[in-house]
C-alpha cells in the first residue's frame, strides 16, 4: 500500500504542526504503535513521534513470544491469562505473517512422575480458562516421547514433557507493522523526532519537538498528549510535573545467539536456570537463541548491554539442559539486551513483578501507559483511547481493531501464508520459488511490494549467501519503512545485526552503499554510518572478551 514511503517522515513532521491534533503519541515502541493505529482507525487526528528509530527501545529486544498467558496462571493472575489468551487469537488474526507456530517443550525432572501429572492438572485448567482451542490444547509426551522428540536434552531424572503451540513474532516488524497500518488509516508518523518540552497547560497544550535531523524545533498543539515512552516514561512525566515520584521499576533482560548447529532445539525448550526461573531456547530458521535475564536495572537507558555475569548464567542454564553441547562465550554469534519497563512494586523480586499495564492521567491531562506486553499491546491501546475520551470531546467511531489487519497481514481469505506464498510465486515466475517464501517470510502481503520495488531477480540475490538480505530489501526498507539509517536498516528492517553481528558487519559496506544511492548520502556520511553500526556491533558482543579475559 502506497504512501509510507521516503517522503513521509518531512511530510508528517510539516503537516503535525499545522494540523489541529486530536492526539500526539510520544514514544514508537509496541505500545505507542498499537495506540497510534487504534486512534487512527477510530477517526480521530493523531501524530506519532518517536525520539530515535521506531521500535529501537525495548520493543525490538524482547524474547519475541506471542504468550497464551501460560505463566500468569502460575502468578494466579486470572484477568491476564484471560486477556493474553483472547489477545493472541486476535493477533493471529490480524497479523497471521508475525504469530508463527512454535512449539513449546516443557521437561519435567524429578524421581517420580507426579510432576508430569501436576503440570497435567494445571494445564487442563490453563486450556479452560484460556478457552483454547482443540489443536491447540497441550500434550504429555513420555519420556522416551521426549528423548526421541528432542534429542539434545538432559535424560538423567526425565519423566515426561508437555507440548503445547506458542506463537513467535518478530518483535520490530510488528511494531513496523502496526505503524504502517497506523498511517494507512491517516495518522502522522516522524522517527529521529524528540519531544523536549510541554507548554503550560491549556485546552490545546504545546508540545516542543526537536527534529534529531536537522535540529529543527517545531510545535504542536494536541488536544491529548499519550505517554507511551516505555523505558523513559518517567522523563515525559517529568516535563509534565518535575517533582513527581518515579513511577518505573526496570528490569534488564538479555538473549544470546547460537547457531543451530551448536545448539539443535528443535521445539521452543523451557530450561531452568539455577535460581529455578524458567528460560526459552527458541529456534529461528539457522540460529536458536536463547534468554533470559531478569535483574534490576539503574543505568542508561539508551543502549543497555550483555555484561559477563548475564551471559554465563544463560550458559550454564544451557549446557545444564543440553549437556552434548559444549558452547563458549565466542559461540554466541549475536546478543542483545532490553529493559522491561514495569510499574514499581516495592520489596518484590525482579521476577514478581506483575507484568501488568497500568494507565494514569495527570492532572495536566497526560495520558500515561506503562508495563505491559507485545502480546497485548492492541487491548492496552483500546483502554487508552477509553481513558482519553473524556478529554477529546470528539466521538470516535466504533471500529472492532481485533478484525482489521496489520499491514503484510493481508492474505486474503483463506489467511494462510504457504497459500499466499504460492499464489504470489504463480504471479512471478521468474523469481526463485524460495526467494518468493523468504520474502512472504519476512513482509506477509506486503511481499509483494518488496518484488515491485526489486524490478528483477538479481536485485533479490543475496549480499553474501549465508544472510537473507539483498539489495531490493535495503532499497524497500529506505523508500517504504523509513528506515534513515544504516543500523535501522541491520538491526531493525533487518535483523541480522542482532542474530548475527560479525555476518552484518561483513555486508555493512556493501549496504552503506545501497542507502547512499536511495538518500544521496556523500562520503563523509557513509564513513559516518559505518563507524557508528561497527561501534554498536562491537558493544553487542564485547562481554564475550571481557569473559575471556577474566577466565
Ligand atoms: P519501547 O519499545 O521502549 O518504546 C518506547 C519508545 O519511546 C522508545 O522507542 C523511545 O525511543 C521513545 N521515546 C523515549 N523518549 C522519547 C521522547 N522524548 N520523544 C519521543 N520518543 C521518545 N513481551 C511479550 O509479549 N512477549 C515476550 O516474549 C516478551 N519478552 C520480553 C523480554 C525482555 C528481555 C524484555 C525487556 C521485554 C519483553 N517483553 C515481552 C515485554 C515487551 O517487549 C515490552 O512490554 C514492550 O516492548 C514495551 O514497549 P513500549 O512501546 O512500551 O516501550
Amino acid at each position: 500500500m502506497a504512501g509510507f514511503d521516503r517522503d513521509t517522515r518531512a511530510r508528517d513532521l510539516a503537516r503535525m504542526a499545522d494540523a489541529a491534533v486530536d492526539m500526539l503519541v510520544i514514544g514508537g515502541g509496541i505500545t505507542g504503535a498499537g495506540v497510534a493505529r487504534e486512534a487512527a482507525l477510530r477517526g480521530l487526528v493523531v501524530a506519532l513521534v518517536e525520539a530515535r528509530d521506531f521500535a529501537s527501545g525495548t520493543s525490538s529486544r524482547s524474547s519475541k513470544l506471542i504468550h497464551g498467558g501460560l505463566r500468569y496462571r502460575e502468578q494466579g493472575e486470572i484477568a491476564l491469562v484471560r486477556e493474553a489468551a483472547t489477545e493472541r487469537r486476535a493477533l493471529r488474526r490480524i497479523a497471521p505473517h508475525r504469530t508463527r507456530v512454535m512449539p513449546m517443550l516443557v521437561p519435567v525432572y524429578g524421581r517420580t512422575t507426579a510432576g508430569v501429572y501436576k503440570l497435567r492438572v494445571g494445564l487442563t485448567l490453563f486450556d479452560k480458562l484460556a478457552a483454547v482451542a482443540g489443536p491447540e490444547r497441550h500434550k504429555i509426551l513420555s519420556r522416551a516421547e521426549v528423548i526421541a522428540a528432542e534429542p539434545g536434552i538432559l535424560a538423567d531424572r526425565l519423566q515426561g514433557a508437555a507440548v503445547y503451540p506458542e506463537y513467535v513474532t518478530d518483535d520490530a516488524r510488528l511494531v513496523l507493522d502496526t505503524l504502517k497500518a497506523a498511517h494507512h488509516a491517516g495518522a502522522m508518523l516522524a522517527n529521529y523526532a524528540r519531544v523536549t518540552s510541554f507548554g503550560a497547560p491549556a485546552k490545546r497544550r504545546t508540545v516542543e519537538i526537536r527534529d534529531e535531523e536537522s535540529g529543527a524545533t517545531l510545535t504542536i498543539r494536541p488536544t491529548v498528549i499519550v505517554n507511551a515512552a516505555g523505558p523513559w516514561v518517567d522523563r515525559i512525566f517529568a516535563l509534565d510535573l518535575p517533582s513527581r515520584p518515579t513511577s518505573l521499576q526496570l528490569t534488564k533482560g538479555i538473549h544470546l545467539v547460537f547457531r543451530a548447529a551448536d545448539l539443535p532445539a528443535r521445539h521452543c525448550v523451557v530450561m531452568r536456570a539455577r535460581d529455578g526461573r524458567p528460560l526459552f531456547a527458541v529456534p529461528r530458521g539457522a540460529y536458536v537463541y536463547v534468554g533470559t535475564t531478569d535483574t534490576l536495572y539503574e543505568g542508561p537507558l539508551e543502549e543497555p548491554t550483555v555484561t559477563p555475569a548475564d551471559a554465563a548464567y544463560l550458559l550454564e542454564s544451557v549446557a545444564r539442559s543440553f549437556p552434548a553441547t559444549s558452547l563458549t562465550p565466542h559461540s554466541a554469534i549475536g546478543a542483545w539486551a532490553g529493559l522491561r519497563p514495569l510499574i514499581r512494586e516495592e520489596g518484590k523480586s525482579p521476577s514478581e513483578i506483575s507484568r501488568k499495564d497500568e494507565i494514569t492521567v495527570s492532572g495536566n491531562g497526560l495520558i500515561t501507559i506503562a508495563g505491559g506486553k507485545l502480546t497485548t499491546y492492541r487491548r492496552m491501546a483500546e483502554r487508552v483511547l477509553v481513558a482519553a475520551r473524556p478529554l477529546l470531546g470528539t466521538v470516535q467511531a466504533e471500529v472492532d481493531t481485533a478484525e482489521l489487519p496489520i499491514a503484510g497481514g493481508d492474505l486474503g481469505p483463506a489467511n494462510d501464508l504457504a497459500a499466499f506464498a504460492a499464489a504470489l510465486g504463480r504471479e512471478h515466475a521468474g523469481i526463485p520459488v524460495p526467494t518468493i517464501e523468504r520474502l512472504v517470510d519476512t513482509y506477509g502481503s506486503d511481499a509483494r511490494e518488496v518484488l515491485e520495488t526489486a524490478g528483477s531477480a538479481t536485485a533479490l540475490a543475496p549480499f553474501t549467501a549465508d544472510v537473507p538480505l539483498s539489495p531490493a530489501d535495503v532499497r524497500y526498507a529506505v523508500r517504504h519503512e523509513m528506515a534513515r539509517t544504516l543500523t535501522d536498516v541491520l538491526e531493525r528492517r533487518s535483523r541480522i545485526s542482532y542474530f548475527a553481528t560479525a555476518s552484518a558487519t561483513t555486508i555493512a559496506p556493501l549496504v552503506v552503499e545501497v542507502i547512499a544511492e536511495e538518500l544521496g548520502w556523500d562520503t563523509r556520511r557513509r564513513e559516518a554510518e559505518l563507524a557508528s553500526f561497527a561501534r554498536d556491533a562491537h558493544a553487542r558482543l564485547a562481554w564475550r572478551d571481557a569473559q575471556e579475559r577474566a577466565a
